[in-house]
């Protein structure tokens, strides 16, 4: 016996998913927290519009198997949720339809409902680091179970979605572009995606790293088969193995650091008994996004230097490619603080602008954009000599080196 948190790693063996999870789940022993009659929640990730092969949303066949097994201990009933990244209204039920998770709930008989098509409770935080309370569903509160059904995939903002991130979905349509406009400092996002966790923190989770994105996630990536299943009861456990899997910076990941300090769950891996497959053995290192490096510094600097410097020497400039740009109008529609317009015209090759000094780096456009059109890249360089935290850095430079110009020609 061992008092370090379980997380079970399975390979998906020739697209054989159903014995993976069930494998995964029997490695953790997640029986025990099974009986009879339960109302249960699953919070799949249902990002955006994309059929399963692009993998954007939780995978059918995980969410097939996840329903198999529960269905072993009879349930009362089984709902499938999330809300979409878009502010539309009926973007959930597209994204439902689209991914396939509509026809798979409903030829397993689970439901399918959107967050914001439940009836709502507005949550208190509790010990809230940044974010007091939101509004969400009531299954929320209501449900025996809640079972997390995030995928592996890289992300513009949080440099990798899993676990913590996936409980983003929990708010509600235009609530996540204002929680974004409420904390555009990338911390203290994740400083609220730890609170958004902390009230719906889930019982149980199926990691799907069955496809994966690399690169522009967590809708424009490249794909990834890493076929593995994860499961585990602590999320943020499960974020740190993840992370380590795929070799992404663990100190980057702020919500992780501040998951562990709330009591949320373990980011260290000696409190970690990783069962099935070692670490070592499923290990494949992920491209990060480009703009990736928003508020990672290689060096630890001072947090008030560091708050200053960062949102603007590593932000990264968004362009629209001309070729895949269909001036849907989505971007602008969702961007939660109008920093992008529309083209005088909306014919071929004409593309929305953007204002640089209006944007807040949510990554809501390249999310929702639905032809992969939105580019992201930051140029520390450019940056440092175009913005003032650069220029002032430059000119008190200068100023140093005149003075001592000055002293040594005063005095020597
Ligand atoms: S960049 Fe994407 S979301 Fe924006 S108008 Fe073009 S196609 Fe639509
Ligand atoms: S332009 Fe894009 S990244 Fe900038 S604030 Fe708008 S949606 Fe967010």
């Amino acid at each position: 016996l061992t008092d370090k948190t379980p997380v079970a790693i399975q390979r998906i063996a020739n697209d054989d998913v159903e014995s993976a999870v069930f494998g995964a789940l029997d490695l953790i022993g997640a029986a025990s927290i099974m009986r009879e009659g339960m109302t249960i929640l699953l919070k799949a990730n249902l990002l955006s519009a994309n059929p399963p092969e692009r993998a954007v949303c939780t995978h059918p066949a995980i969410v097939t198997a996840v329903i198999h097994w529960l269905k072993q201990f009879s349930p009362a009933r089984i709902v499938l949720s999330d809300s979409t990244a878009s502010i539309s209204v009926g973007s959930t039920e597209k994204v439902l339809k689209v991914s396939g998770l509509k026809e798979t709930c409903e030829r397993e008989g689970a439901e399918a409902i959107p967050i914001e098509k439940m009836e709502r409770t507005i949550y208190t935080v509790p010990d809230p680091l940044v974010l007091k309370s939101f509004p969400s569903a009531t299954l929320i509160g209501e449900a025996d179970l809640i079972i997390n059904l995030p995928k592996i995939k890289t992300h513009n903002l949080t440099i990798l979605t899993c676990c913590i991130k996936n409980m983003f979905g929990t708010i509600i349509l235009g609530q996540k572009p204002k929680t974004h406009v409420q904390f555009p400092l990338v911390r203290d996002f994740e400083k609220a995606l730890v609170d958004i966790y902390s009230v719906s923190k889930p019982q149980l989770t199926v990691v799907d790293g069955y496809l994966c994105q690399e690169g522009y996630g967590p809708s424009a990536g490249d794909i990834v088969k890493l076929d593995l299943v994860l499961a585990g009861f602590d999320g943020v456990a499960l974020d740190t193995v993840v992370a380590n899997i795929t070799g992404v910076p663990v100190n980057r990941l702020y919500y992780l650091e501040y998951a562990e300090q709330k009591g949320l769950g373990t980011a260290k891996l000696d409190g970690i008994e990783v069962r099935g497959e070692s670490i070592e053995a499923v290990k494949h290192a992920f491209k990060l996004p480009k703009g990736s490096t928003i508020g990672y510094y290689p060096v630890p600097l001072p947090r008030s230097l560091a708050r200053r410097l960062g949102p603007a020497l590593m932000k990264a400039t968004i362009t629209f490619d001309p070729k895949r740009c269909r001036r849907c109008g989505t971007c602008w529609k969702n961007c939660p603080v109008q920093a992008i317009t529309p083209p005088a015209s909306l014919a071929e090759g004409n593309v929305p602008s953007w204002n640089r000094n209006k944007c807040i780096t949510c990554y809501c456009c390249a999310e929702t954009c639905p032809y992969e059109a939105v580019r992201l890249n930051a140029n520390i360089a450019k940056n440092f000599f175009t913005t003032w935290p650069g220029l002032s850095c430059v000119a008190t430079l200068v100023a140093i080196i005149v003075v001592i110009a000055l002293l040594a020609y005063f005095l020597l």
